[in-house]
């Protein structure tokens, strides 16, 4: 058995009902095994992969709250810090009812990678709880994130651990987990990020991730004497990623057909009206659907199958495993001939498989959604120097970093004779950097 298989084999072993985490770990080891093969003597005596799969530390706690009934109610918390090599843990808390441990551990080792990707000093972490902020009022949000952060608050710092949003976590949630740190430990400082502007967050962060994936794209279009512009786009999700990777397409001349919940999709062969679905899910948290109702010549579908849809482009910006190999067969028959993660792993292995197969341009959620966390270390800087950049600063910052991720991804993966293929590029690109440090800084 080789090295990658024997870890993986191990991995799966040690770490029973976690099929997110065994999922992200092959994916990684697999597209590593050129690098690996090269040097595995090194690496098993330094027991190199088993480190990398190994969070440094998980800590689980209770979250009481009181509800607007007057009941008590508990759920679970939990941060994984995964990996400090290269800069204090960072990444975001999910408020999602199927939030656990493993998939938290699948998100904190991705994190790694990305954040290595960014080229900026950040280490890998996520956190978050099986809460479900779906029809709870204000007052419960904020009692939950108060609750969440009274234990939460022990184990995090500016330089120790920096969480961020990530999905059911926004501006709201941050807020009131901010005013809870600050409160508790007494310190104003830039302990998370994507705060608000008027206490510390930075322009442009809530539009970063969205952007930075069409920024990647448009790198990927580029690389193939191709544009963005003209094309017909299918984002998938109607969260902050979806919304923003709508706004950048839509001002790059492209044509947003098709969003969706989870719930079901809309239709709108004129193009999404991004205003409406702004005022539907950031104003009023409603559902898709009410697109529908609001908008001329569009339509709603309950349930899945957004894939069906034809398209030029296709962002999965929505959840993990959201695109399976039947939508992928979809895509491929109606000429689709990008797919760019906006979400974390939202391709299945098999369908992934099957996309770059066939000659699509594949670019994993790790490289093409790390304008998020990078936007996020760019928070982290200007808090530390007590200043703040202004918009077209920022935004020059993180199309600078897009475009690197791009080369980074794209030159590993041509050095290892696997041109286009970003999966492999990727990993090998944040692989190298981690391991780097780990070895300078001993066991
Ligand atoms: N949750 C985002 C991600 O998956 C952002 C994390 C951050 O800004 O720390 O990368």
């Amino acid at each position: 058995m080789s090295y990658t298989e024997e870890v993986y084999e191990r991995v799966v072993a040690q770490n029973p009902g976690e099929p997110e985490f065994h999922q992200a770990v092959k994916e990684v080891l697999d597209s590593l095994k050129v690098v690996i093969d090269k040097n595995e003597e090194e690496y098993r005596k330094l027991s190199i992969l088993e480190r990398l799969v190994e969070p440094e530390r998980i800590i689980s706690f209770k979250v009481p709250w009181i509800d607007d009934n007057g009941t008590v109610q508990v759920n679970k918390g939990y941060r994984v810090q995964f990996n400090s090599a290269i800069g204090p843990y960072k990444g975001g808390l999910r408020f999602h009812p199927s939030v656990n441990q493993g998939i938290l551990k699948f998100l904190g080792f991705e994190q790694t990678f990305k954040n290595s990707l960014t080229g900026l000093p950040i280490g890998g972490g996520k956190g978050g709880s099986n809460f479900d902020p779906k029809g709870k009022s204000d007052r419960e949000v904020m009692a939950f994130c108060q609750s969440f952060m009274t234990e939460l608050c022990k184990y995090i710092g500016a330089d120790t651990d920096v969480p961020a949003g990530d999905i059911g976590v926004g501006g709201r949630e941050i807020g009131y987990l901010f005013g809870q740190y600050k409160r508790i430990r007494g310190l104003y400082e830039g302990v998370l990020t994507g705060k608000g502007l008027s206490f510390g967050g930075s322009l442009i962060r809530t539009e970063a991730t969205g952007y930075g994936v069409v920024y990647m794209l448009n790198e990927i279009a580029k690389a193939h004497n191709d544009s963005v512009e003209g094309k017909t786009i299918v984002v998938t999700g109607s969260g902050n990623v979806a919304i923003y990777a709508v706004e950048k397409a839509t001002q790059l001349g492209a044509k947003v057909v098709a969003m969706n919940d989870s719930n079901g999709y809309i239709y709108d062969p004129n193009g999404i009206n991004l205003d409406v679905v702004k005022d539907i899910k950031e104003v009023k948290r409603g559902r898709i659907k009410e697109y529908a109702d609001r908008v001329e010549g569009a339509t709603y579908t309950e349930g899945l199958g957004i894939w069906n849809i034809k398209c030029d482009i296709y962002l999965p910006c929505a959840t993990q495993n959201e695109l399976g190999l039947d939508g992928a067969k979809t895509l491929v028959a109606n000429g689709c001939k990008y797919v760019v993660e906006g979400a974390n792993m939202p391709t299945t292995l098999d369908a992934t498989t099957y996309l770059q197969e066939n000659g699509v341009l594949f670019m994993p959620g790790k490289a093409a959604n790390a304008g998020g966390v990078a936007t996020s270390a760019l928070e982290m800087s200007q808090n530390s120097m007590r200043l703040s950049w202004t918009r077209e600063e920022v935004d020059e910052k993180l199309h600078n970093i897009m475009i690197d991720i791009f080369h980074k991804a794209d030159d590993a993966a041509k050095r290892y004779g696997m041109e286009d293929n970003y999966v492999v590029g990727a990993n090998i690109a944040g692989f190298e950097k981690v391991v780097d440090a780990m070895k300078a800084q001993g066991i």
